[in-house]
């Protein structure tokens, strides 16, 4: 005679707890990708408007162009293009002093 054993209260109580568990993680991953979304617009935003305005500003007020003729902090060579990045050596700004009052603006992309 077979005794044909029931595997259906593990069934369901792994149906339960997939049941019980799955709403908790769903709703912890959405709070974690939420959280994610809140912080990184601001971020995006301060970095797209320092790109796209074409100018940064000074702790005076004094617009700064982002495009035009830098010199190099690392090799010391002046170059044309966007503010951010030594076209000879590839080398990230992290500062620009201002061309009216030579006050120092840290650029927003660099995070220290
Ligand atoms: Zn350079
Ligand atoms: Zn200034």
């Amino acid at each position: 005679m077979r005794s044909s054993r029931h595997s259906e209260p593990i069934t369901a109580s792994s149906l339960l707890l997939a049941v019980l568990f799955s709403p908790i993680f769903a709703l912890y991953g959405l709070v974690l990708l939420v959280r994610g979304l809140v912080r990184l617009p601001a971020r995006v935003r301060a970095t797209r408007a320092a790109l796209s305005g074409g100018t940064i500003a000074c702790a005076n007020d004094h617009p700064n162009p982002t495009v035009g003729r830098f010199e190099c902090a690392t090799c010391h060579g002046t170059y044309h293009g966007w503010v951010g990045e030594c076209a000879i050596c590839g080398s990230g700004a992290g500062w620009v002093s201002c061309e009216v009052c030579q006050v120092s603006i840290k650029l927003p992309w660099v995070r220290r």
